[in-house]
Protein backbone atom coordinates (compact mmCIF):
# COMPACT_ATOMS: atom_id res chain seq x y z
CA UNK A 1 0.00 0.00 0.00
CA UNK A 2 1.50 3.04 -0.96
CA UNK A 3 1.99 5.79 1.78
CA UNK A 4 0.53 8.92 1.39
CA UNK A 5 2.71 11.28 0.10
CA UNK A 6 2.61 12.94 -3.67
CA UNK A 7 1.56 11.05 -6.20
CA UNK A 8 0.26 11.76 -10.51
CA UNK A 9 -2.43 10.15 -11.89
CA UNK A 10 -2.71 11.32 -15.77
CA UNK A 11 -6.28 12.38 -17.16
CA UNK A 12 -7.55 9.99 -18.72
CA UNK A 13 -6.91 7.53 -15.85
CA UNK A 14 -9.81 9.63 -13.58
CA UNK A 15 -12.15 6.74 -14.31
CA UNK A 16 -10.14 4.48 -12.85
CA UNK A 17 -11.14 6.34 -9.18
CA UNK A 18 -14.64 5.79 -10.33
CA UNK A 19 -14.54 2.13 -11.01
CA UNK A 20 -13.05 1.87 -8.02
CA UNK A 21 -15.43 3.22 -5.62
CA UNK A 22 -18.03 1.75 -7.74
CA UNK A 23 -16.44 -1.86 -6.80
CA UNK A 24 -16.73 -0.58 -2.97
CA UNK A 25 -20.40 0.60 -3.80
CA UNK A 26 -20.29 4.00 -2.95
CA UNK A 27 -22.46 6.10 -4.65
CA UNK A 28 -20.45 9.18 -6.25
CA UNK A 29 -21.65 12.26 -5.42
CA UNK A 30 -19.87 15.16 -7.23
CA UNK A 31 -19.93 18.66 -9.17
CA UNK A 32 -22.09 18.35 -12.70
CA UNK A 33 -23.44 21.23 -14.91
CA UNK A 34 -27.23 21.07 -14.03
CA UNK A 35 -30.16 24.60 -14.83
CA UNK A 36 -26.58 26.88 -15.44
CA UNK A 37 -25.08 26.35 -12.16
CA UNK A 38 -22.42 23.99 -11.14
CA UNK A 39 -24.54 21.84 -8.32
CA UNK A 40 -23.63 18.13 -6.92
CA UNK A 41 -25.47 14.95 -8.14
CA UNK A 42 -24.54 11.28 -8.22
CA UNK A 43 -22.52 11.17 -11.24
CA UNK A 44 -20.46 7.94 -12.81
CA UNK A 45 -17.59 9.09 -14.87
CA UNK A 46 -15.84 12.06 -16.14
CA UNK A 47 -17.84 12.63 -18.46
CA UNK A 48 -20.49 13.93 -16.11
CA UNK A 49 -17.93 16.52 -14.67
CA UNK A 50 -18.28 20.71 -16.18
CA UNK A 51 -15.64 19.94 -18.36
CA UNK A 52 -13.81 23.35 -20.23
CA UNK A 53 -16.21 25.03 -18.04
CA UNK A 54 -15.76 28.15 -15.31
CA UNK A 55 -17.62 30.38 -13.57
CA UNK A 56 -18.16 34.12 -13.02
CA UNK A 57 -18.97 35.14 -9.49
CA UNK A 58 -19.71 38.73 -7.62
CA UNK A 59 -22.02 39.34 -5.12
CA UNK A 60 -25.58 38.83 -7.02
CA UNK A 61 -23.96 37.62 -9.91
CA UNK A 62 -23.30 33.68 -11.20
CA UNK A 63 -22.87 32.58 -14.74
CA UNK A 64 -21.22 30.11 -16.53
CA UNK A 65 -18.57 30.30 -19.11
CA UNK A 66 -16.34 28.24 -21.57
CA UNK A 67 -12.65 27.74 -20.62
CA UNK A 68 -10.03 28.00 -23.12
CA UNK A 69 -8.98 24.60 -22.15
CA UNK A 70 -10.64 21.36 -20.89
CA UNK A 71 -9.80 21.67 -17.06
CA UNK A 72 -12.80 19.28 -15.29
CA UNK A 73 -12.11 21.57 -11.89
CA UNK A 74 -11.61 25.05 -12.84
CA UNK A 75 -14.52 26.69 -11.27
CA UNK A 76 -15.28 27.74 -7.61
CA UNK A 77 -18.45 26.31 -5.68
CA UNK A 78 -21.68 26.55 -6.85
CA UNK A 79 -25.21 26.86 -5.18
CA UNK A 80 -24.94 23.25 -3.70
CA UNK A 81 -22.86 22.75 -0.40
CA UNK A 82 -22.52 18.78 0.75
CA UNK A 83 -25.14 19.87 3.73
CA UNK A 84 -27.62 18.58 1.60
CA UNK A 85 -26.34 15.12 2.18
CA UNK A 86 -25.63 15.90 5.71
CA UNK A 87 -29.20 17.38 6.78
CA UNK A 88 -31.37 17.03 3.58
CA UNK A 89 -34.10 19.72 2.55
CA UNK A 90 -36.51 17.63 3.41
CA UNK A 91 -36.65 14.51 5.83
CA UNK A 92 -39.47 12.74 6.95
CA UNK A 93 -39.01 11.73 10.38
CA UNK A 94 -41.64 9.29 11.14
CA UNK A 95 -45.34 8.16 9.52
CA UNK A 96 -48.41 6.75 11.86
CA UNK A 97 -51.82 5.35 10.93
CA UNK A 98 -54.94 5.66 12.44
CA UNK A 99 -56.73 2.27 13.18
CA UNK A 100 -60.57 1.87 14.02
CA UNK A 101 -60.76 2.79 17.63
CA UNK A 102 -58.70 5.84 16.93
CA UNK A 103 -55.77 4.88 17.73
CA UNK A 104 -52.36 5.61 16.42
CA UNK A 105 -51.14 2.15 15.81
CA UNK A 106 -48.81 2.10 13.50
CA UNK A 107 -45.68 4.80 14.23
CA UNK A 108 -43.19 3.56 11.87
CA UNK A 109 -39.27 5.87 12.65
CA UNK A 110 -37.77 6.68 8.94
CA UNK A 111 -35.18 4.00 8.27
CA UNK A 112 -31.47 5.70 8.41
CA UNK A 113 -30.55 6.24 5.25
CA UNK A 114 -28.92 3.11 3.20
CA UNK A 115 -26.53 5.06 0.32
CA UNK A 116 -22.67 4.75 0.95
CA UNK A 117 -21.18 7.85 -0.62
CA UNK A 118 -18.00 9.25 -2.04
CA UNK A 119 -18.06 12.83 -2.18
CA UNK A 120 -16.17 13.87 -4.82
CA UNK A 121 -14.48 17.71 -5.58
CA UNK A 122 -15.00 19.01 -2.13
CA UNK A 123 -12.82 22.37 -1.53
CA UNK A 124 -10.81 23.06 1.64
CA UNK A 125 -13.73 25.36 2.78
CA UNK A 126 -16.45 22.88 2.13
CA UNK A 127 -14.30 20.15 4.34
CA UNK A 128 -14.49 22.64 7.37
CA UNK A 129 -17.93 23.37 6.42
CA UNK A 130 -19.07 19.49 6.92
CA UNK A 131 -16.58 19.58 10.48
CA UNK A 132 -18.34 22.75 11.99
CA UNK A 133 -21.80 21.18 10.51
CA UNK A 134 -20.84 17.51 12.18
CA UNK A 135 -20.17 19.62 15.77
CA UNK A 136 -23.59 21.16 15.56
CA UNK A 137 -25.49 18.21 14.22
CA UNK A 138 -23.48 15.17 15.43
CA UNK A 139 -21.92 16.68 18.92
CA UNK A 140 -23.47 17.10 22.17
CA UNK A 141 -25.64 14.04 23.64
CA UNK A 142 -28.35 14.52 21.64
CA UNK A 143 -27.29 13.54 18.18
CA UNK A 144 -29.55 12.58 15.43
CA UNK A 145 -28.66 8.80 14.90
CA UNK A 146 -30.20 9.10 11.27
CA UNK A 147 -27.64 12.04 10.77
CA UNK A 148 -24.87 10.49 12.34
CA UNK A 149 -25.70 7.11 9.80
CA UNK A 150 -25.66 9.66 7.29
CA UNK A 151 -21.70 10.51 8.16
CA UNK A 152 -20.82 7.19 9.27
CA UNK A 153 -19.66 5.52 5.75
CA UNK A 154 -18.73 8.65 3.91
CA UNK A 155 -15.79 8.85 1.55
CA UNK A 156 -13.98 12.51 0.73
CA UNK A 157 -11.97 13.25 -2.40
CA UNK A 158 -11.33 16.50 -2.08
CA UNK A 159 -9.62 19.07 -4.94
CA UNK A 160 -7.58 21.44 -4.24
CA UNK A 161 -8.60 25.07 -5.69
CA UNK A 162 -6.11 26.50 -8.40
CA UNK A 163 -8.09 29.11 -8.90
CA UNK A 164 -10.54 31.51 -6.67
CA UNK A 165 -13.44 32.93 -7.64
CA UNK A 166 -14.36 36.91 -6.75
CA UNK A 167 -16.57 36.45 -3.86
CA UNK A 168 -14.07 33.98 -1.95
CA UNK A 169 -12.59 34.78 0.97
CA UNK A 170 -11.16 31.44 2.80
CA UNK A 171 -7.90 32.57 3.17
CA UNK A 172 -8.66 34.96 6.11
CA UNK A 173 -11.10 32.82 7.72
CA UNK A 174 -8.34 29.89 7.62
CA UNK A 175 -10.48 27.53 5.98
CA UNK A 176 -8.19 27.72 2.51
CA UNK A 177 -7.75 27.29 -0.33
CA UNK A 178 -5.41 24.30 0.33
CA UNK A 179 -6.68 21.35 2.31
CA UNK A 180 -4.88 19.89 4.83
CA UNK A 181 -7.06 17.07 6.64
CA UNK A 182 -10.52 16.03 6.36
CA UNK A 183 -10.24 13.82 3.45
CA UNK A 184 -9.73 9.75 2.22
CA UNK A 185 -7.88 11.46 -0.94
CA UNK A 186 -6.92 14.90 -2.33
CA UNK A 187 -6.09 16.08 -6.39
CA UNK A 188 -4.73 19.34 -7.38
CA UNK A 189 -5.58 19.25 -11.13
CA UNK A 190 -2.63 20.45 -12.87
CA UNK A 191 -2.69 21.63 -17.14
CA UNK A 192 0.65 22.10 -18.28
CA UNK A 193 0.42 23.02 -22.26
CA UNK A 194 -0.18 19.12 -23.75
CA UNK A 195 -0.06 17.54 -20.33
CA UNK A 196 -3.35 16.84 -17.94
CA UNK A 197 -2.53 15.45 -14.57
CA UNK A 198 -3.43 15.23 -10.93
CA UNK A 199 -1.03 15.02 -8.03
CA UNK A 200 -2.43 12.82 -5.22
CA UNK A 201 -2.26 12.67 -1.75
CA UNK A 202 -4.09 10.38 0.57
CA UNK A 203 -5.65 11.47 3.90
CA UNK A 204 -6.40 8.30 5.39
CA UNK A 205 -5.72 4.41 4.85
CA UNK A 206 -8.83 4.28 3.24
CA UNK A 207 -7.43 7.07 0.66
CA UNK A 208 -4.20 5.23 0.29
CA UNK A 209 -5.36 1.86 -0.38
CA UNK A 210 -7.73 3.12 -3.04
CA UNK A 211 -4.55 4.91 -4.69
CA UNK A 212 -3.23 1.61 -4.91
CA UNK A 213 -5.67 0.40 -7.11
CA UNK A 214 -5.42 3.56 -9.68
CA UNK A 215 -2.19 3.87 -12.37
CA UNK A 216 -0.27 6.21 -10.38
CA UNK A 217 3.05 7.15 -10.34
CA UNK A 218 5.45 9.05 -8.01
CA UNK A 219 5.37 12.89 -8.70
CA UNK A 220 8.90 14.34 -9.69
CA UNK A 221 9.71 17.56 -7.88
CA UNK A 222 8.53 19.74 -10.71
CA UNK A 223 5.40 18.17 -10.99
CA UNK A 224 4.84 18.84 -7.05
CA UNK A 225 5.91 22.41 -7.92
CA UNK A 226 3.21 22.41 -10.84
CA UNK A 227 0.61 21.45 -7.36
CA UNK A 228 1.97 23.66 -5.11
CA UNK A 229 2.09 27.06 -7.73
CA UNK A 230 -1.93 26.24 -8.61
CA UNK A 231 -2.37 26.91 -4.39
CA UNK A 232 -0.95 29.77 -4.34
CA UNK A 233 -3.00 30.72 -7.66
CA UNK A 234 -6.07 30.72 -6.06
CA UNK A 235 -4.55 31.64 -2.68
CA UNK A 236 -3.58 35.28 -4.27
CA UNK A 237 -7.03 35.27 -6.05
CA UNK A 238 -9.04 35.50 -3.28
CA UNK A 239 -11.51 38.51 -4.18
CA UNK A 240 -12.56 39.00 -1.11
CA UNK A 241 -10.74 39.48 2.64
CA UNK A 242 -12.47 39.19 6.24
CA UNK A 243 -10.38 40.90 8.88
CA UNK A 244 -11.28 38.13 11.84
CA UNK A 245 -9.48 39.74 14.59
CA UNK A 246 -11.85 40.81 17.46
CA UNK A 247 -14.94 39.75 15.19
CA UNK A 248 -16.97 38.16 18.42
CA UNK A 249 -16.64 41.14 20.88
CA UNK A 250 -16.82 43.75 18.04
CA UNK A 251 -20.32 42.16 17.01
CA UNK A 252 -21.20 42.29 20.40
CA UNK A 253 -20.57 45.69 21.09
CA UNK A 254 -22.64 46.51 17.93
CA UNK A 255 -26.05 45.78 18.67
CA UNK A 256 -27.43 48.91 18.05
CA UNK A 257 -24.91 50.25 15.40
CA UNK A 258 -27.01 52.03 12.82
CA UNK A 259 -25.66 49.50 9.95
CA UNK A 260 -28.13 47.27 10.74
CA UNK A 261 -30.89 49.36 9.27
CA UNK A 262 -28.86 50.31 6.44
CA UNK A 263 -28.62 46.97 5.29
CA UNK A 264 -32.19 46.15 6.09
CA UNK A 265 -33.46 49.06 3.95
CA UNK A 266 -31.60 46.16 0.99
CA UNK A 267 -32.05 43.18 2.24
CA UNK A 268 -35.30 40.97 1.11
CA UNK A 269 -35.33 38.74 3.83
CA UNK A 270 -35.91 36.05 1.00
CA UNK A 271 -33.20 33.75 3.07
CA UNK A 272 -30.98 32.98 -0.33
CA UNK A 273 -27.93 33.02 2.05
CA UNK A 274 -29.09 30.58 4.16
CA UNK A 275 -30.51 28.15 1.89
CA UNK A 276 -26.98 28.64 -0.09
CA UNK A 277 -24.65 28.10 2.82
CA UNK A 278 -23.14 25.11 3.89
CA UNK A 279 -23.13 24.96 7.67
CA UNK A 280 -26.71 27.40 8.32
CA UNK A 281 -28.75 24.36 10.23
CA UNK A 282 -32.70 25.80 10.80
CA UNK A 283 -34.94 23.79 10.31
CA UNK A 284 -38.93 23.50 11.55
CA UNK A 285 -41.12 20.83 11.39
CA UNK A 286 -44.31 20.25 9.78
CA UNK A 287 -47.40 17.58 10.60
CA UNK A 288 -48.93 16.49 7.30
CA UNK A 289 -52.42 14.43 7.82
CA UNK A 290 -54.52 12.96 4.60
CA UNK A 291 -57.45 13.79 4.00
CA UNK A 292 -59.51 10.70 6.01
CA UNK A 293 -57.10 12.12 8.76
CA UNK A 294 -55.94 8.37 9.16
CA UNK A 295 -52.57 8.86 7.97
CA UNK A 296 -50.22 10.80 9.05
CA UNK A 297 -46.67 12.06 8.50
CA UNK A 298 -44.18 14.54 10.96
CA UNK A 299 -41.62 16.11 7.97
CA UNK A 300 -38.56 18.60 8.66
CA UNK A 301 -37.99 21.26 6.31
CA UNK A 302 -35.12 23.77 5.74
CA UNK A 303 -36.12 26.61 7.44
CA UNK A 304 -34.29 29.92 7.72
CA UNK A 305 -33.69 32.81 10.30
CA UNK A 306 -34.93 35.07 7.58
CA UNK A 307 -38.18 34.35 7.99
CA UNK A 308 -40.47 36.26 10.60
CA UNK A 309 -42.19 32.72 11.39
CA UNK A 310 -39.06 31.06 12.35
CA UNK A 311 -38.65 33.36 15.67
CA UNK A 312 -42.69 33.29 16.46
CA UNK A 313 -42.67 32.25 19.79
CA UNK A 314 -46.10 32.46 22.17
CA UNK A 315 -47.45 36.20 21.41
CA UNK A 316 -45.27 37.17 18.49
CA UNK A 317 -41.69 37.03 16.18
CA UNK A 318 -39.04 37.84 18.41
CA UNK A 319 -37.14 39.26 15.54
CA UNK A 320 -39.86 41.14 14.03
CA UNK A 321 -37.47 43.11 11.36
CA UNK A 322 -35.60 42.80 8.61
CA UNK A 323 -33.10 44.68 10.68
CA UNK A 324 -33.13 42.28 13.65
CA UNK A 325 -33.14 39.26 11.65
CA UNK A 326 -29.85 40.06 9.29
CA UNK A 327 -28.17 41.53 12.81
CA UNK A 328 -29.58 37.82 13.76
CA UNK A 329 -27.75 36.08 10.87
CA UNK A 330 -24.49 37.79 10.72
CA UNK A 331 -23.72 37.67 14.77
CA UNK A 332 -24.39 34.24 14.87
CA UNK A 333 -22.51 33.53 12.18
CA UNK A 334 -19.13 35.36 13.35
CA UNK A 335 -20.06 35.73 16.71
CA UNK A 336 -22.06 33.70 18.75
CA UNK A 337 -21.46 30.46 16.83
CA UNK A 338 -17.59 30.74 18.95
CA UNK A 339 -19.93 30.66 22.05
CA UNK A 340 -21.89 27.71 21.18
CA UNK A 341 -19.59 25.40 19.02
CA UNK A 342 -16.28 26.75 19.50
CA UNK A 343 -15.73 27.95 16.06
CA UNK A 344 -16.47 30.65 13.25
CA UNK A 345 -19.70 29.68 11.25
CA UNK A 346 -18.35 31.02 8.83
CA UNK A 347 -15.99 29.42 6.50
CA UNK A 348 -15.44 32.43 3.72
CA UNK A 349 -17.20 30.46 0.80
CA UNK A 350 -18.80 33.36 -0.24
CA UNK A 351 -22.17 31.91 -1.57
CA UNK A 352 -24.03 34.20 0.80
CA UNK A 353 -22.88 37.15 -1.74
CA UNK A 354 -22.98 35.48 -4.68
CA UNK A 355 -26.21 34.26 -4.28
CA UNK A 356 -28.00 37.07 -2.73
CA UNK A 357 -30.03 38.43 -5.13
CA UNK A 358 -29.54 42.05 -3.95
CA UNK A 359 -25.71 41.51 -3.63
CA UNK A 360 -25.06 42.09 0.07
CA UNK A 361 -21.68 41.12 1.37
CA UNK A 362 -20.80 39.96 4.49
CA UNK A 363 -17.53 40.76 4.13
CA UNK A 364 -18.19 44.42 3.63
CA UNK A 365 -20.93 44.70 6.55
CA UNK A 366 -18.35 43.29 8.59
CA UNK A 367 -15.87 46.01 7.56
CA UNK A 368 -18.51 48.87 8.08
CA UNK A 369 -19.35 48.35 11.51
CA UNK A 370 -15.60 47.98 12.21
CA UNK A 371 -14.96 51.20 10.07
CA UNK A 372 -17.70 52.97 12.19
CA UNK A 373 -16.07 52.04 15.91
CA UNK A 374 -12.65 53.42 14.33
CA UNK A 375 -14.36 56.99 12.77
CA UNK A 376 -16.04 56.76 16.54
CA UNK A 377 -12.90 56.69 18.45
CA UNK A 378 -10.67 58.81 16.00
CA UNK A 379 -13.64 61.61 16.37
CA UNK A 380 -13.41 60.92 20.02
S1 LIG B 1 -21.83 32.91 5.80
FE1 LIG B 1 -21.58 33.10 3.58
S2 LIG B 1 -19.37 32.96 3.20
FE2 LIG B 1 -19.75 32.22 5.29
S3 LIG B 1 -19.95 29.98 5.08
FE3 LIG B 1 -22.05 30.84 4.96
S4 LIG B 1 -22.39 31.16 2.74
FE4 LIG B 1 -20.18 30.84 3.01
S1 LIG C 1 -28.94 39.11 2.83
FE1 LIG C 1 -29.53 38.82 0.66
S2 LIG C 1 -29.85 36.62 0.44
FE2 LIG C 1 -29.89 37.07 2.64
S3 LIG C 1 -32.04 37.39 3.12
FE3 LIG C 1 -31.18 39.41 2.66
S4 LIG C 1 -31.57 39.72 0.45
FE4 LIG C 1 -31.87 37.53 0.87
Amino acid sequence: MPAPGGFTLQRERLDELFAALHRRGYTVIGPTVRDEAIVYAEITGCAALPIGVTDEQDGGHYRLRRREDDALFGYNVGPHSWKRYQLPPEVTLWRARREGDGALSELAQEPPPQARYAFLGARSCELHAMGILDRVLLGGAHADPAGRARREDVLVVAVQCSQAGNTCFCASMGTGPTAESGYDLALTEVLEGASHYFVLDAGSDMGAELLGELSHAPASEAQQRAARAAHARAAAQMGRELDVSDIRDLLYRNYENPRWEQVAERCLSCGNCTMVCPTCFCTSVEDVTDLANEHVERHQRWDSCFTVDYSHIHGGAVRASTRARYRQWMTHKLATWIDQFGSSGCVGCGRCITWCPVGIDITEEARAIRESEEHEHAGA
